[in-house]
């Protein structure tokens, strides 16, 4: 099947052409990074503001990229939450519009499944696999013993570590979203400070990152008062081995415990280039396979979206023209509905 993905749920208007759930036939994002930087982050208002503006240019230029017309699509699927609710309503409203113009089936899908499966693109699952989701507003593992069951075994206590990673780039001065400017100074720095690895060694899997993020900001603050000059490459250096000492070990060890056979890493921070070597070398030795998207489907995109709706669509999940944002939608809640749904 032929499925036109939709994904507005914070600052970047994106659709995609997916086919069978693992083709990538077109792919557009137009991003609002540009808008949104002399505020030094997202602002609800000015993203609602351009997805109207993009929505349709972006839907054009897609169909283009793909040579295809409506005719040539079996389904719509769209992100309906979790987002911003102004942001998701100009995707969903976009979706519901299509969906009714061309009587095509309409398929809601969780913006976390989606960065998942984004990874489905480049490699089939196989189950029980574990998936480490490190983004802008996530920090989870996630066990899925099949399609579209998503059980979460540890999360987040506080910040994600993608939050972190933008809270520290804006006390040093880097411009938003700011950790792809971390992960270039820390490729130039060392872990000469040795932060705080929280909940290192817990029995949990959940994370915490809002202490080594006030840990930054302190000792940067320390040094200023008395005037010292800091390496920010040191700095980010530090702050970066810390997130990824916890990140990967934890991550090794759910691996280890639910012998899982694949682990898919998924989220904008899995574009960071010191997480990916020391996953690969973590894993190079071992049985579980690793698998880890290209840059450009680590952050928002609809491909991801796309390639979870096909799943959807194949398991007989459909949603109505009443169809809203749904802004806290939890993938637990998302899962339960998607099994509840006869195929
Ligand atoms: P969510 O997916 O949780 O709703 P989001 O959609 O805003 O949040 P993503 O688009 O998945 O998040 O990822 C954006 C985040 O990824 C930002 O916090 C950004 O700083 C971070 N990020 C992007 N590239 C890198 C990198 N190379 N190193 C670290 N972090 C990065
Ligand atoms: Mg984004
Ligand atoms: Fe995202």
């Amino acid at each position: 099947e032929i499925i036109l993905a939709i994904e507005t749920s914070c600052d970047e208007t994106a659709m995609a052409i997916v086919k069978n759930g693992r083709e990538l036939v077109a792919n557009v994002v137009a991003s609002q990074i540009e808008s949104h930087k002399r505020f030094g982050g997202v602002v609800p208002e000015i993203a609602s503001r351009h997805h109207i503006e993009q929505i349709t240019v972006v839907l054009d230029e897609t169909l283009a990229e793909a040579n295809m017309t409506m005719d040539d699509i079996d389904a719509i699927a769209v992100t309906e939450g979790p987002g911003l609710v102004g942001a998701l309503l100009i995707g969903v409203t976009a979706a519901k519009s299509l969906a009714f113009a061309h009587q095509k089936p309409l398929i809601g899908v969780h913006h976390i499944a989606g960065h998942i499966y984004a990874n489905r693109l480049l490699q089939e699952f196989s189950f029980p696999l574990l998936s480490l989701v490190v983004s802008g507003g996530h920090t989870e593992l996630i066990l899925m013993k099949d399609h579209g069951q998503f059980e979460v075994i540890g999360e987040t206590r506080d910040d994600a570590a993608g939050e972190a990673y933008d809270k520290v780039a804006k006390t040093l001065g880097l411009p938003y979203p700011g950790g792809p400017y971390i992960d270039k100074l820390a490729q130039q720095g060392k872990d000469t400070f040795h932060f705080t690895r929280a909940l290192l060694n817990e029995e949990s899997y959940d994370f915490s990152f809002s202490g080594l993020k006030t840990a930054v900001m302190n000792t940067m603050h320390n040094a200023k008062q008395k005037g010292e000059q800091l390496s920010s490459e040191d700095i980010a250096a530090s702050f970066q081995q810390s997130v990824i000492d916890v990140l990967v070990e934890k991550t090794f060890r759910a691996t280890r415990e639910y012998k899982v056979k694949q682990l898919i890493v998924a989220g904008g921070v899995s574009a960071n280039k010191g997480l990916r070597k020391r996953l690969e070398e973590k894993f190079a030795n071992e049985e579980v396979e690793l698998v880890i998207p290209p840059l450009h489907l680590c952050t928002d995109n609809a491909a991801m979206i796309g390639a979870a709706g096909s799943i959807a669509f194949q398991q007989g999940h459909r949603a109505e023209l009443d169809l809203n944002a749904n802004p806290g939608l939890s993938l637990e809640k998302y899962a339960k509905r998607n099994k509840n749904i006869p195929s």
